[in-house]
Formats: structure tokens, C-alpha cells, sequence
């Protein structure tokens, strides 16, 4: 890996994404990690870019493949902090599969979803989670078909953590991702970030409403049942120009894949990442191999 040098942003002016940097910069400090204690995972996308801008060590992966990189990178280095991060059409479609399975094992991970309900960087086409009815150049005449539902999915795969924030919101958003950070499991942020080159609509994400700080609003968010019928009233709300954000499901009992798998025994004592640069005869093997494949 390589330490990201945070060069000059080149989202778009107006971009969402530039909330979720921000957001995640005033984050860090708040969990108490350090840039090489850290590591971005990208996909592909504007989303993707991320992972060049923040100050940390970096990843950018291939099309919907953030988790995976993840998933490995946790499993070789317990103690790293480890971020993912994609677009909804990075995440929720090509990458869907890795999602669900991702939650369903609970894997320690913070993993950010840039929700722009288009795929920004390809210009715009219809994404996973385009409204009904909307227009793009794949989707002419209007999206047939219903968007996906991230939050119940992310809910009902086994997601340990699941909230909703938004671009326009930089001090709710830095607070759930320093929560999500914190968490020991799967924790998923449906980050809400307009495209205003792509997806006019998006200012539709103005004004939200933060579930926690209103009063119509009253659900447990441990308790699984109030809180998949709190995402349900959600996603719904969202394609009406309602904003619904905040924190929607915490479970704090479920232990996470390592925790899991080290109580079985099945994690090495010794992390791979420490026994590769502390094992002579490893880096031996490695040179060999590489010489071998020049
Ligand atoms: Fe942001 Fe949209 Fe520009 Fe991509 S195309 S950088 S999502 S405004």
C-alpha cells in the first residue's frame, strides 16, 4: 500500500463528495486513529477518488470490488482501522453480492456508500437507487423499476450498524462516521451526496430531517423490529422529498467475523501482516516467487 498524498480534489464544484471528505477528516481525530493506522478502500467511480484524497494508506480497487480488498486487508491486519467506501452503483449493484455477504458476516469495517442515485462518473446513467420515473440518457423515457431499498438490505443481511447521513449535514455526518468507525462489525452509511452535474434532482436532499433530534420520530434503534420498520418509513419518504437521516440499527451484542473466528481459533495468534515482515524465511519466499514470474 501507499500513503495517499492528498492531492488537489477534482470532484465538481457542488459535489456531495467533497461532505463525505470533509466529514471523514474531522472524523478521524474524534476515534483517535492516525493516517498509518488507516486504510481507504476504493471502488470505482467518483466515489472512487476518495482514496486519493484522504491522508492515509490507500486502496483504489476495481469496479464494486471495495469490500473484498477490505475484507482481506482486516483479516491480515487486525489492528488496521478500515474504511471502504463506493457509489451506489459501485456498491449496491456491481458490488451488491460483496455487500450483503459482507454484512451477513460482519465483518469490522466502516464501509461509506456515496448515494447520488446515478452513476456520476460514466455521466449519469440510472443506478440501483434512481427513482421510479427518472430520466437518464439509459432510461429515457423514465426508470421502470423500483429502487433498491439500502437500508432494509443492509438490515436484513446482518449489517451490525446501519445509518443514513447526508452531504448537506457535515456535523451529523462526522458523528455517525466516527460511530461507525468505533463499531465492532459491519457498519454501513447510506451517505447521501448530490450530483448537481448529473442528477439535478439532488436538491431534493435539502432539508433532511435527523430521526434522533425529531420528535415525530420515536423508535429504538437496538431493537430490530422498530428499526426495520423506521428504514422502511425511510426509504419511502426519501422518493417524496422527505430526508430522513440518522442513526437507524445498533447492535453492539453480535460479535463481529474476527472476534468469531478467534474464539474458534481460527485466526492466526500472530497477524499475517506481522509474521510476513518479522519472518525472514517469508520475505525469502516472496523474492523467490517474484524472481520466478519476472
Ligand atoms: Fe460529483 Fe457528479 Fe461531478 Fe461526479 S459527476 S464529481 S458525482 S458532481
Amino acid at each position: 500500500f501507499t500513503p495517499s498524498l492528498e492531492p488537489q480534489a477534482t470532484w465538481c464544484p457542488g459535489c456531495g463528495d467533497f461532505g463525505v471528505l470533509k466529514a471523514l477528516k474531522q472524523a478521524m481525530p474524534e476515534v483517535g486513529r492516525t493516517p498509518d493506522e488507516t486504510l481507504l478502500v476504493t471502488g470505482i467511480g467518483c466515489s472512487g477518488k476518495l482514496s486519493s484524497y484522504f491522508q492515509s494508506y490507500g486502496f483504489h480497487s476495481i469496479h464494486g470490488r471495495s469490500l473484498p480488498v477490505a475484507r482481506a486487508a482486516k483479516l491480515a491486519n487486525p489492528d488496521l482501522e478500515v474504511i471502504a467506501a463506493g457509489g451506489d452503483g459501485d456498491g449496491y449493484g456491481i458490488g451488491g453480492n460483496h455487500f450483503m455477504h459482507t454484512a451477513r458476516e460482519n465483518h469490522d469495517m466502516t464501509y461509506i456508500v456515496f448515494d447520488n442515485e446515478i452513476f456520476g462518473l460514466t455521466k449519469g446513467q440510472t443506478s440501483p437507487t434512481s427513482p421510479k420515473g427518472h430520466k437518464s440518457k439509459t432510461q429515457p423515457r423514465g426508470n421502470a423499476k423500483s429502487p433498491i431499498r439500502p437500508l432494509s438490505l443492509s438490515l436484513t443481511s446482518g449489517a451490525t450498524y446501519v445509518a443514513r447521513t447526508a452531504a448537506v449535514n457535515p456535523n451529523q455526518a462526522k458523528e455517525i462516521l466516527a460511530e461507525a468507525m468505533e463499531h465492532d462489525g459491519f457498519a454501513h452509511v447510506d451517505f447521501l451526496t448530490q450530483c448537481p452535474t448529473w442528477n439535478k434532482d439532488a436538491k431534493q436532499y435539502v432539508p433532511y430531517i435527523d430521526v434522533q433530534d425529531s420528535d415525530d420520530y420515536d423508535f429504538d434503534v437496538h431493537d430490530r423490529r422498530e428499526a426495520m420498520e423506521a428504514m422502511h418509513d425511510a426509504e419511502d419518504a426519501l422518493y417524496e422529498g422527505k430526508v430522513l437521516t440518522g442513526r437507524f440499527y445498533v447492535n453492539d451484542e453480535r460479535p463481529s467475523y474476527q472476534q468469531e473466528k478467534q474464539s474458534t481459533g481460527d485466526m492466526p495468534e500472530t497477524p499475517l501482516a506481522e509474521r510476513y515482515f518479522d519472518d525472514d524465511y517469508e520475505w525469502e519466499r516472496s523474492y523467490d516467487f517474484l524472481d520466478r514470474h519476472k
